[in-house]
């Protein structure tokens, strides 16, 4: 099966941007943010509950916007698989999260309470691995992944392992932050022993690393469990360079690699937080700067309809290139704003 010829029509990835927003995402937030609210100053637990309490802007989509913004139905081989990127694929698990971020690109599939994933659906995915052994990397996603029982994330991960003893399982889950209390002795001996695996934690803000967040997350690092986060770049929420810098930079002192800091994805409902492309090239200037290469995340956007991922730190350092017309030689303007030129 060539990834073209499997295509699946997911309804919800078809439905226009204004159509798919009068489907409502469920509000729903976790005890353990509900705990960090609580206790942020007052700044802070501002920046928080914009994340999950749901504002009156939710319900206007804009024309740009569209209800599959990433164009994942270009890539869907099984309704729960993407294949975009030839070494790599994409699993949907569930539709369900932990607690519901407003600017849930995925929102579609989200609002539509999609339970676990069936038995069938794990079948076709590994059968499909089979027939791919190009695929060196499954993304365990959602939804959340560890919205489902423990037995049933231990299903599925046995099926995978057992599926391909070498497949590199990259757990993407916003359960570090929402549900801490997840990460018992069992789960941690359960992600142990599935490894090549890689937790990839969503965090957006410094205050969401409480004391039971860090905690959950010391646990992984304990358990040998390697993680790399991302974070989403939000209006009203951490677009500021205090903010993303504590942010990377506590990151990196528990271990944790940032990875990415996506721009916005262009989901019905979610202006509200989109910062305009101009400020946010300003402010990643600015973050490369004042961070290390190790707490620099890469700052990515997915082209919408389905271009896949593109590094906007080109974008940003555009300007810093200077072009010469016998192109004998690339140069470009250092940090300290001088020519400096390097042999092609
Ligand atoms: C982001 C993404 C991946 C992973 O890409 P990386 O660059 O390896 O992080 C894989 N598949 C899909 C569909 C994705 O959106």
């Amino acid at each position: 099966m060539s990834m073209k010829d499997g295509a699946v029509a997911n309804t919800w990835r078809t439905e226009s941007a204004a159509e798919s927003i009068k489907l409502r995402l469920p509000e729903a937030v976790s005890p353990a943010f509900i705990r960090l609210i609580e206790e942020a100053e007052e700044a802070d637990a501002k920046a928080l509950r914009r994340q999950v309490f749901a504002a009156e802007t939710e319900k206007i989509s804009l024309p740009y916007e569209s209800a599959d913004p990433l164009g994942e139905s270009r890539y869907c081989v099984t309704p729960f698989l993407v294949h975009q990127y030839t070494n790599r694929v994409l699993m949907l698990t569930s539709g369900r999260c932990l607690s519901y971020c407003r600017y849930c690109f995925r929102r579609g599939f989200t609002a539509r309470r999609q339970g676990w994933i069936p038995d069938t659906e794990i079948e076709k995915i590994t059968d499909y691995l089979k027939q791919n052994p190009d695929i060196k990397e499954i993304l365990v996603s959602g939804g959340d992944p560890m919205s489902g029982t423990l037995g049933q994330l231990e299903a599925l991960l046995k099926r995978l392992r057992q599926t391909s003893p070498e497949l590199l399982i990259r757990l993407c889950t916003r359960a570090p932050i929402f549900a801490p209390e997840l990460f018992t002795e069992e789960l941690l001996q359960l992600l142990k022993s599935m490894k090549p695996l890689w937790i990839i934690p969503h965090i957006n803000h410094p205050a969401e690393l409480g004391f039971e967040q860090k905690k959950a997350i010391d646990s992984c690092i304990n358990a040998g469990l390697p993680m790399q986060s991302q974070s989403v770049l939000l209006r009203g929420v951490n677009n500021s360079v205090e903010t993303l810098c504590a942010l990377f930079h506590t990151l990196v002192c528990m271990g944790v690699k940032p990875g990415y800091l996506f721009q916005m994805d262009l989901a019905p409902g979610t202006a509200e937080f989109r910062v305009p492309l101009s400020q946010a090239l300003g402010l990643w200037r600015e973050l490369r700067k004042k961070l290390s290469g190790l707490s620099l995340p890469q700052f990515a956007v997915d082209l919408p309809g389905g271009g896949g991922k593109f590094p906007l730190s080109i974008l940003a350092l555009y300007d810093t290139i200077v072009k010469k017309d016998d192109a004998d030689s690339f140069s470009a303007l250092g940090l300290d704003g001088k020519v400096y030129t390097y042999p092609v």
